[in-house]
């Protein structure tokens, strides 16, 4: 007997007999090679309309566009990446409309992490910037993770009215739409994805049952990351697939850290101190001293520093330093956009000075973890 085919997308046996049950496939679809079901299809189909991009001003315009409706936002921000991903000044643009705060990839922090504290930290932080949310939830749409609660919390809050997706790009926005629409397709509801490429809302909508529709906007581009200023070759390296496990260097003043040829860390002044790397575990580390340091990079870079390799580099925008001085009082992470964070532990008032490609965001912040 012949094998019954199956979705070359979720591996559900094809049928065309029920819209309700898995692995549906109108007839006329039916035997094509690599045949995928409708629900696959249609997450394709959302896959490939999703991929765009702006930059600041017209995203700037689109949000502006958000305070004259009446809308739940919905910011996603990365937690690997916060002050890099959190839209400063979204609260001017959105209006009286409510913000919900999704923090995305929480399966990269490490094993045991104290998600309360992390929570309270993204609520301190946002409002420290600025923004009131009228909600955080913690999630990772590729793991699942917290999927019900963002779900939940939607639902909650949107009451009748249409729901705006905002965030940078590689936060994690298509894939949390994806997961959203594959949870409402398993309904018995007529799912259909379309965008409207022109206007100035590029927006895809992607109607719900009474009439209201998630609203995704395109991702906005934010030059300040680091992983929008390396080739894309270089991005896996940045971007941690696993949880993070963090490396713990025990540094003398007078010390460097080269991370690839993107960063380098100089411990210029202070006590024999401890610093946790919170940065993705595939991305190569190399210590020297200070005084080393230059001599080191200049013959090594693009070679025993990688990634980038030397070709990569040369695409890069060159080296600014950041002299950095650690609060006492409390523990802290020197942050680098796109890179991760390295936390200081101890509170005494050391220096540190970052290198890292002009216009990429660095600051020290209150300890995440
Ligand atoms: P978008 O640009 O905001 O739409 O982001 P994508 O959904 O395309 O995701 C960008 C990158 O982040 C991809 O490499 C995803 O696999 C990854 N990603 C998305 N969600 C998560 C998550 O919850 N955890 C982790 N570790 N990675 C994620």
């Amino acid at each position: 007997e012949k094998d019954k085919p199956s979705c070359a997308g979720c591996g559900a046996e094809l049928q065309t007999l029920s819209k309700d049950r898995p692995g549906y496939v109108p007839a006329t679809a039916l035997g094509a090679e690599g045949a995928i079901c409708q629900r696959c299809f249609r997450i394709r189909n959302y896959n490939d309309a999703a991929q765009v991009s702006m930059d600041h001003d017209e995203f700037l315009r689109l949000l502006g566009g958000i305070a004259s409706t009446d809308s739940l936002v919905v910011h996603i921000v990365d937690l690997f990446d916060f002050e890099g991903s959190l839209i400063s000044g979204l609260q001017r643009f959105v209006g009286a409309n409510p913000v919900l705060l999704v923090v995305n990839k929480i399966d990269l922090l490490p094993k045991g992490t104290n998600y309360n504290r992390i929570r309270n930290w993204v609520q301190r932080q946002a409002k420290a910037q600025g923004l009131r949310t009228v909600d955080v939830v913690l999630c990772s749409a590729k793991k699942g993770m917290g999927f019900e609660r963002v779900v939940e919390s939607v639902e909650q809050l949107r009451g009748r009215r249409d729901v705006y997706v905002v965030g940078a790009t590689n936060v994690g926005k298509s894939t949390l739409i994806n997961r959203l629409i594959s949870d409402y397709s398993d309904l018995d509801r007529e799912l259909t994805v379309s965008r409207f490429p022109g206007t100035t809302l590029d927006e895809i909508r992607i109607p719900l049952d009474d009439g209201k529709a998630i609203v995704d906007t395109p991702g906005i581009v934010y030059p300040s990351r680091l992983t929008e200023l390396v080739p894309r070759g270089v991005l896996g390296a940045l971007l941690p697939d696993k949880p993070i496990k963090p490396l713990v260097y025990q540094l003398d003043a007078g010390q460097t850290l080269f991370f690839g040829s993107l960063v380098r860390f100089d411990y210029t002044r202070g006590a024999n101190l401890s610093f946790t790397l919170y940065t993705a575990n595939g991305l190569k580390v190399h210590r020297t001293k200070l005084e080393r340091a230059d001599d080191l990079y200049a013959q090594h870079k693009g070679e025993l520093l990688a990634p980038p390799t030397a070709e990569e580099l040369e695409q890069m925008p060159a080296w600014t330093r950041h002299s950095l001085r650690i609060p006492r009082g409390s523990e802290s992470d020197v942050f680098i956009s796109g890179l991760g964070w390295i936390r200081v532990n101890g509170t005494s008032g050391a220096q540190v000075e970052v290198y890292v490609s002009k216009g990429v965001k660095v600051l020290v912040r209150e300890a995440l973890i």
